[in-house]
């Protein structure tokens, strides 16, 4: 922790440092040069005396004299950094010629082909993570594709916590699915519209229209031929009562909007004339319920909120403002290393956030979390925090679609967190289904990038059993007309092998198998930690330079070129003009 600290010191000091630098050496030039010219020129004539020309032919001289010894590296020096602005100007340009090409063809896609409508028809579940990274890569021209989903846009999960301050705005993290698909090569439907009910003998989802608006149809079914389920999570209560109805979560962009609303709200509430100490203590506590990445995200973006921000603009409420976070477990960032858990919670203790590890939380009523902390000696003791905004960050739950579904198998009796899938990730007990994300069961972490891993191992075994029927269909053709004319069986032959070989070849698809490139974690005050995936090892990093590295990592993984601008802007508006307290 201390050696990233200094790391990051060291980082701060540098610019300062290298500008001293660089002012001692356009000094030293003329020092030196002026000691060597008075070692050569002795004595020193009286330089007032000389005149015209003589004074030019005398100056001539004098440089003469020096040049050999100092102006070279000068020159050499201006070179380097003419080559350097040369360098980075044509990098700038490129840039800028790549980006324009990007957004050219994504505002004018190539016209799309209608699947043949023998062709099976593939319905997918969901616009998360899986779902679309499987759309990303599945050749649609080999399907009739149809997508079903309540939400009509791509969500960049990993940003969700920095939308609740107003660091970034909720827009640049969506990806609308119509611009998704139209990118596609052959058309593809989609239904905005929740599944119910999926029933594996009919072969048919049953959906229906959740928005405001309603037409005539809100309620129909969707027949397939093969089903991906991607349909995610929904929040864990772990039945505790209260937690339902006075909570906010944070899962979806709904649930961002509804916390920058309500922080606004506890401060401008607090800010009222008259308000109790008591009453303002409370309106300014926020309490945080899980200690994973979610939670500490969280924890951190409202501390900077706070600190940049609502201190200088309600300075009258800026001594009562605090950050709570509850944690059932022994620490937090459970799945990170120990010493980045260590600087995490010292961090924390910097930043004036309480951490309350070995805390269950018993109730919650609307002004109050109940909850039962372990003390080190093994008794129990119990805290009632009074709160104005609480945050419920504590995992998921399997959905109502999922459990309806999981009673339809028999196979899936015992799994208990969601459909349980085999290395391919079928769904164990059926034909012809296939779940990815949070609702599978297949051994790994309910992550963004084992969903997305999951999402591109699906769209290439998808492709390769389109490719498959294709190449055994000519296969079967073809030897259909094997020697039934004189003169062609060579030839035919020679065509039967090769589709055999390639079909061979496509066969081969290992079983899925994940691979994990990595944990980061904001953790506020412009420092993140990172749990990475080097070669075999792994290298923890915290500090300043692992939050540049989170944000760069961050935008390279964004949906597309549009959402990276946005999210750009985002950061350098929030930075220059601070964010936006407005409360809707
Ligand atoms: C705030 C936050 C931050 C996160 N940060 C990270 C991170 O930094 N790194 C990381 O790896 N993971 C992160 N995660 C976890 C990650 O977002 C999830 O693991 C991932 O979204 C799972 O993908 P999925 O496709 O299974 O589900 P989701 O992405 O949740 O998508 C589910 C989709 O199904 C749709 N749907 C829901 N019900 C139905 C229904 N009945 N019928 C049809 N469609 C339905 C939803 O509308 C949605 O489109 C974060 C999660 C959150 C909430």
């Amino acid at each position: 922790m201390a050696s990233s600290s200094r790391t990051l010191a060291l980082g701060k000091l540098a610019v300062p440092h290298t500008g001293a630098t660089l002012l001692r050496s356009t000094q030293a030039t003329p020092r030196l040069f002026l000691e060597a010219s008075r070692r050569t020129v002795a004595p020193r004539p009286a330089f007032g005396s000389l005149q015209g020309p003589v004074s030019r032919q005398f100056r001539r001289g004098y440089a003469d004299q020096v040049s050999p010894i100092e102006p070279a590296p000068k020159k050499r020096r201006f070179r380097t950094l003419r080559w350097a602005w040369r360098l980075g100007y044509l990098s700038a340009l490129a840039g800028v010629a790549y980006i324009g090409y990007g957004v050219y063809q994504d505002r004018h896609p190539d016209p799309q082909v209608v699947p043949d409508p023998s062709k099976k028809t593939l319905v997918i579940l969901g616009t998360g993570w899986g779902s679309v990274s499987l759309l990303k890569r599945l050749d649609t021209e080999n399907y009739n594709v149809i997508v079903i989903s309540p939400r009509n846009y791509f969500l960049f999960t990993p940003l969700l916590p920095s939308c609740t301050t107003g660091t970034i705005e909720h827009r640049s993290i969506m990806e609308p699915i119509r611009t998704i698909l139209r990118a596609k090569k052959a058309s593809v439907k989609f239904y905005e519209a929740e599944a119910s009910s999926i029933d594996p003998d009919r072969k048919v989802v049953r959906i229906f229209d959740n928005s405001e608006v309603k037409g005539d149809m809100t309620e129909t079914e969707v027949p397939y031929d093969m089903l991906v389920i991607g349909v995610g999570a929904e929040n864990a209560t772990f039945g505790i009562p209260g937690v339902r109805e006075h909570s906010c979560f944070l899962k979806e962009i709904g649930d961002a909007q509804n916390i920058r609303k309500r922080i606004m709200d506890c401060v401008e509430t607090a800010a009222f004339k008259d308000q109790s100490p008591e009453e303002i203590d409370r309106l300014m506590h926020m309490v945080v319920v899980g200690g994973g990445p979610t939670g500490v995200e969280f924890a951190g973006e409202l501390q900077d909120f706070f600190e940049e921000d609502i201190k200088k603009l309600v300075p009258e409420i800026s001594d009562r403002f605090r950050v709570t976070l509850i944690e059932a477990l022994p620490n937090v960032l459970p799945s990170f290393s120990k010493q980045l858990i260590e600087y995490t919670e010292s961090t924390f203790k910097e930043e004036k956030i309480n951490i309350h590890t070995k805390t269950m939380v018993k109730k919650v009523t609307d002004k109050t979390v109940e909850a039962e902390a372990t003390r080190p000696d093994g008794s129990k003791e119990k805290i009632v925090f009074p709160y104005g905004l609480l945050v419920w960050a504590t995992g998921n739950a399997v959905r109502p679609v999922i459990k309806d579904l999981m009673d339809r198998i028999p196979a899936q009796k015992n799994s208990r967190r969601g459909l349980a899938v085999n290395e391919y990730l079928v769904v164990q007990g059926t034909r012809d289904i296939w779940a990815v994300g949070d609702c599978a069961v297949a051994g790994y972490a309910p992550t963004a990038q084992v969903a997305s891993q999951e999402g591109n191992f699906l769209a290439r075994l998808l492709n390769n059993m389109a490719k498959t029927e294709a190449l055994e269909s000519k296969v079967r053709e073809l030897s259909s007309t094997l020697n039934l004319e004189p003169g062609n069986s060579a030839e035919i032959s020679r065509q039967i092998e090769e589709y055999e070989r390639q079909l061979r070849r496509i066969k081969d698809v290992k079983p899925f198998h994940y691979s994990h490139q990595g944990s980061l974690a904001y953790i506020g005050s412009e420092k993140a930690v990172a749990d990475v995936t080097w070669f075999n090892g792994n290298v923890a990093a915290a500090g300043g330079l692992t939050y540049l590295f989170w944000r760069s990592a961050y935008l390279s993984m964004c949906f597309s070129t549009r959402n990276r601008l946005l999210v750009i802007n985002d950061w350098i508006k929030s930075k220059a003009f601070g964010r936006d307290l407005s409360r809707e």
